[in-house]
């Protein structure tokens, strides 16, 4: 039988980078772009691309920036059916300058694009009844008619003997929002497997270090957690034990992608049978080459090229 497909729900946005580092985009700078973007776009042609089955439940507009997207996730591999086309609501856009520090400047138009209109359509339960592993953005919790529609989703796939992994990927402003914090901390309790960046370790705990979150999140049920740390690599944490990854020696061009890419590669290799060490070992490589590229999903990859990397560092 045909392994039992991945699935997300949430936003598909265009990403426009601004040419030079410095502070927003209150005067006119060069842009470039547009890119395919949004982190469980993001994800899921990653997961596509390691051949795995996959889909994304999600809305665009009726225009290009929606068609670029669509085109690039059908051409990657990605089951595209359960994408709604808007015909009112215009495609999301981020545009994205880096500062001297490296930290972001965004100008979103998510919540009132067609990605606010995501829902559950007949094609989006046929893409569920097939999903053997749901995956949740926490960026994607930005109204609270995706979290119902996550909630419906992931419902389903726990239902049917899937599995779900959850990335707080969190938007500082979401946290200030009680109702969307209680979202947060439902898919905490509802995953198996937490991939948090380092900070979000602690986010959603009580816990005062890195130690009792971790046991306090084991005890909730969760099967196994990554932290993500950049280009101090990852740890892998179970009730068995702890495990670390350095990250791979390469030169970061744009950091953008590189959780989401991580992610799917680490969640698929979990899918497919592989050990824990296997699995960090491809994610880590997958995040690496992600940092190589310009543009959000530009650096999504193979297993062969995961492998050429891996032997060539
Ligand atoms: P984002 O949400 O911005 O996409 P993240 O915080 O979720 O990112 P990171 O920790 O930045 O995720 O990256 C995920 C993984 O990718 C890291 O754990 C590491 O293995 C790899 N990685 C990230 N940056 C680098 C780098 N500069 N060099 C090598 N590997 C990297
Ligand atoms: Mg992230």
């Amino acid at each position: 039988a045909a392994p039992r497909s991945i699935v997300t729900l949430g936003e598909i946005v265009v990403e426009i980078m601004a040419d030079e580092p410095g502070n927003g985009f209150r005067e006119p700078i060069g842009l470039r772009g547009p890119f395919a973007s949004g982190a469980p776009a993001i994800f899921i042609d990653q997961v596509a691309k390691l051949g795995h089955p996959a889909g994304l439940i999600s809305c665009v507009g009726d225009d290009d920036f929606g068609r670029l997207n669509i085109e690039r996730l059908r051409a990657d591999g990605v089951d595209v059916s359960a994408i709604r086309v808007h015909p009112e609501h215009v495609t999301g856009s981020a545009f994205v300058r880096y500062r001297a520090d490296g930290e972001r400047d965004f100008v979103f138009n998510i919540k009132n694009s067609a990605c606010g209109q995501t829902r559950i359509t007949a094609e989006g339960d046929a893409l569920l009844d097939r999903c053997g592993h749901f995956h949740v953005m926490g960026s994607s919790m930005f109204s609270f008619r995706l979290i119902d529609e996550a909630k419906t989703a992931l419902g389903k796939v726990k239902r049917n003997g899937g599995t779900v992994s959850f990335d707080p990927n969190v938007r500082k402003e979401m946290l200030g929002i009680p109702e969307m914090r209680a979202a947060l901390e439902m898919m905490l309790q509802y995953c198996d497997v937490f991939l948090p960046s380092g900070p979000e370790l602690m986010l959603l705990t009580e816990a005062k270090n890195e130690a009792d979150a971790i046991r306090e999140i084991l005890g909730l049920g969760v099967s196994a957690i990554v932290v993500k740390r950049g280009s101090g690599g990852a740890s892998y944490h179970d009730r068995d034990g702890d495990l670390h990854v350095p990250a791979l020696p390469v030169r970061e061009i744009d950091p953008t992608g590189a959780g989401d890419c991580f992610g799917a590669t680490f969640v698929t290799c979990r899918l497919q049978g592989m050990p824990p060490a296997e699995c960090l070992r491809y994610a880590a490589a997958s995040g690496a080459l992600a940092v190589t590229r310009r543009g959000p999903m530009e650096g999504t990859a193979g297993f062969a090229d995961l492998d050429a990397l891996i032997a060539s560092s």
